[in-house]
């Protein structure tokens, strides 16, 4: 007799992470390596992070407040909502399974594009939903299509703005259209782990007062990007009390650990650091943008801290060979790779050693 496990589990993968640098350091005998693969924050965190982490170092045997009450408390009164509008999570991650738990029911239609961040379909596939998936148009998310998709059966719409991997927008007024378009009892996420990175005007910048119109969306950001705490697994959601109420009910008592919660807080009061942040990342964005024209490289317009390019070869091929030369970065399909928006030191190596590895002989996919 062997075990047996659902059926839906079947049909998944696990996630594959890129290396850590000490593997890839230790793999190539090489000193110096660049991680452009995660869509990290290369300036670090705020200092207030570590002087408040410091503090709270004294009180690892307590268990964390379950309702992270300040932290909820901050968050609300940044965007002038009430803290029952706010539910923190150990990284969006976590959110993006909880509500794939409180929705999904077995053979529900859940409509999401074909090029976007992958749990929406594993967390979909993983409750029984039916993915119904939406090719990107010039590798941006296709409202229209996707309003065309919605049927009887649809129970959930996942949205993502700017889009990862390909870091492309759509805007305010598409955004409203869409929603106007939606039935109000189909949900629709809203994940905005990105938002803090875009230049445009057009940009649905002030996406808090859908709250107001639209009971049916839910709204995700994350400490994991501009904030820089990547490490310490800390998003939020942005809701209805009545949908983060029934959401409430699935969610591990103490999920968000006490260091996560004290560092967001933290984060919050560090303006400095996020325009430090949003200035490096629109520097570096301009170098590789300009570098990649003038190399004859195609990519998508980016409003967020990665670009989606066309490296002309087989990407892992590409991958391999910069990993080799001390730069990490994300392969996707066929000929196309992510990179992360670094340092300008890091952007400046990433382009030298680009430039060498398509020189080599490697395969055109
Ligand atoms: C990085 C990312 C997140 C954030 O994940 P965390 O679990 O908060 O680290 C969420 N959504 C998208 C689209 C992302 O790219």
């Amino acid at each position: 007799m062997t075990v047996k496990f659902r059926s839906q589990i079947q049909a998944l993968t696990p996630y594959k992470p890129g290396k850590p640098i000490e593997d890839v350091k230790k793999e190539y005998g090489i000193s110096k390596v660049f991680k452009m693969a995660s869509n990290e924050n290369p300036l670090g965190c705020s200092p207030l992070v570590k002087e408040a982490i410091n503090k709270s170092l004294d009180y690892l045997n307590l268990y964390p407040d379950g309702n992270a009450t300040k932290l909820k408390y901050a968050i609300a009164t940044k965007l002038g909502i009430k803290p029952s509008q706010v539910q923190p999570s150990s990284g969006s991650d976590e959110m993006v399974d909880q509500i794939a738990k409180t929705f999904i029911n077995e053979g529900d239609e859940v409509i999401l594009a074909d090029v976007t961040f992958p749990r929406y379909i594993t967390t979909t596939t993983m409750m029984g939903g039916i993915p119904v998936v939406v090719p990107l148009k010039n590798f941006t998310y296709d409202l229209d299509a996707m309003k065309r998709s919605i049927t009887d059966k649809t129970r959930l719409i996942w949205l993502c703005n700017p889009n990862n991997p390909t870091g492309t927008m759509f805007s305010e007024k598409a955004l409203l259209d869409f929603l106007d378009s939606v039935p109000s009892h189909v949900i629709i996420v809203y994940d905005e782990a990105y938002n803090e990175y875009v230049t445009s005007p057009e940009y649905p910048h002030n996406s808090v007062s859908l709250l107001e119109k639209y009971p049916n969306i839910i709204i995700l950001r994350t400490f994991s990007k501009i904030y820089g705490l990547a490490a310490l697994r800390i998003g939020y959601t942005l809701a209805s009390e009545h949908i983060l109420s029934n959401i409430d009910k699935i969610r591990s008592p103490f999920n968000v650990n006490s260091l996560a919660q004290t560092a967001a807080v933290a984060a919050l009061n560090d303006d400095e650091f996020l325009k430090d942040s949003y200035a490096c990342n629109k520097e570096g964005k301009a170098y590789l943008c300009d570098s990649f024209d003038s190399m004859g490289i195609t990519y998508a317009p980016s409003e967020a801290n990665h670009i989606f390019f066309d490296s002309g070869k087989e990407c892992t091929e590409v991958f391999t060979e910069l990993q080799k030369r001390g730069v990490i970065v994300r392969p996707m399909y066929n000929t196309y790779i992510r990179v992360s928006i670094g340092t300008m030191e890091e952007n400046k190596f990433f382009i030298s050693q680009l430039k060498e590895v398509l020189e080599l002989n490697v395969a055109t996919a």
